[in-house]
């Protein structure tokens, strides 16, 4: 009786250690496969996070190179390689095959041994006028360690192109005013000096000083339009013009400086209506029938055409059969106090920004001004401005 009872309690321990062990190597396998699945869980939240990453930095406009302590580069986003048109991974390369300019790498050195946030300007090589601004950061780890750098780039080239431009325009405008200044205080100081006394020679001095005064004017006139139509201020009353009535204006107020040089005003406009602001318009054609006259040849013909171009624009043209523009001065013009010949211009009383404020209320019309010359044959500025919209009789009818 009692072996038997031994050989089964015996048995049933074995069952038993088989069972328990099973059941252990279960749950090993159950907790193995658990920790797989967090694994290429956490994986793919660090993936996902670096792909986010990656796309925000690409998605700036800023350039951003990361260099890791040994001064390689560890990042670089899209705009950084479009900035310095590297292409190809960079990551692994040292800053100077990367950016080949010596000032950043200085840049970097600065940073570390700063210890915060230095910056530079500077000027890419190539002789194309590109700008950046740099900023350059130590970047270290809570123990303080130095893991790399980190570095931005803002290109700054439109805002110094538009610094050049404000300070030509400034230098420019400062002489254009000093000019017809200092020659009314010359002629004032000499007519105090005692040339007052001869009437002759008063007469001609106040004469001058009438006329330079009458430059600052128009000056001053030229340079508030202009202001004003680059700050986009100027309000456009749209209406339906006719061509030929405007142009009749045009001449008329110019038909006595036109008969001075003996020019003959003619105008080939039709019935043709513009979609335009009839002072603006104007003012256009009185700025290129005043040049047509003042540099076209005495005794010639100024001719004002219109014709009608497909897609509802129609097409105006101021030509003259002047000495013409060459090819080289044509393609500068419409600059403002560009002037082919300054001396003459300024005999003439132009203030050398007639032709940019054409250009920008053709534009504010949603039209394009060109010129054509050909020297010692004339001249033909053209422009384009929108076809007039038509009211229906029946709603023309309706209105009244
Ligand atoms: P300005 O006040 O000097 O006339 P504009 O801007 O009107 O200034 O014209 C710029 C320059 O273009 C003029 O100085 C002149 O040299 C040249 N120009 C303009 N129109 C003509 C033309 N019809 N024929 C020849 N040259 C012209």
């Amino acid at each position: 009786m009692w072996p038997a009872l031994t050989i089964l309690i015996f048995l049933a321990a074995i069952a038993l250690h088989f069972w328990w062990r099973a059941k252990l190597r279960r749950e090993q396998e159950s907790w193995r496969a658990e920790l797989a699945r967090r694994e290429s869980r956490a994986q793919s939240a660090a993936t996902e996070t670096l792909a986010r990453q990656d796309a925000l930095f690409d998605s700036m406009i800023e350039g951003v190179l990361v260099l890791d302590d040994a001064g390689r580069v560890q990042f670089a986003n899209r705009a950084f390689a479009q900035m310095f048109g590297t292409t190809g991974i960079l990551r692994g390369q040292a800053l100077l095959e990367a950016v080949r300019v010596h000032e950043v790498t200085e840049l970097v050195e600065r940073a570390s041994a700063a210890g915060r946030v230095v910056d530079h300007e500077l000027e890419l090589p190539g002789g194309g006028g590109r700008w950046l601004q740099v900023n350059a950061a130590a970047l270290t780890s809570v123990d303080r360690r130095r893991l790399g750098t980190i570095l931005v780039f803002h290109d700054l080239t439109r805002l110094k192109q538009l610094e050049r431009t404000r300070e030509e325009f400034v230098a420019n405008v400062s002489h254009e005013l000093r000019t017809p200044l200092s020659l009314i205080k010359g002629y004032t100081e000499t007519l105090l000096d005692g040339a007052q006394n001869d009437p002759e020679v008063a007469t001609r001095f106040l004469q001058s000083i009438e006329r330079n005064a009458g430059r600052l004017q128009l000056l001053i006139e030229d340079l508030l339009t202009i202001s004003q139509l680059e700050s986009g201020h100027v309000a456009l009353n749209l209406q339906p013009v006719a061509l030929a009535s405007v142009t009749e204006k045009v001449f008329a107020d110019f038909a006595e400086r036109g008969a001075r040089k003996e020019i003959t005003l003619r105008h080939e406009t039709g019935a043709l209506r513009a979609q335009a602001d009839e002072v603006r318009l104007q003012q256009i054609l009185g700025n290129l029938v005043d040049n047509a006259i003042k540099y076209g040849r005495a005794g010639g013909n100024v001719i004002v055409a219109a014709r009608e171009t497909g897609s509802d624009k129609i097409e105006v043209s101021v030509r003259d059969d002047g000495p013409g523009i060459s090819a080289e001065s044509l393609s500068r013009v419409f600059e403002r106090f560009y002037r082919v010949d300054k001396a003459r211009s300024r005999d003439a009383g132009g203030t050398g920004l007639g032709l940019a404020i054409v250009k920008h209320l053709v534009q504010s019309h949603g039209g394009e001004v060109w010129a054509a010359s050909e020297v010692g044959t004339g001249t033909t500025f053209s422009f384009t401005l929108p076809a007039a919209k038509e009211t229906p009789a029946s709603e023309r009818q309706m209105a009244h």
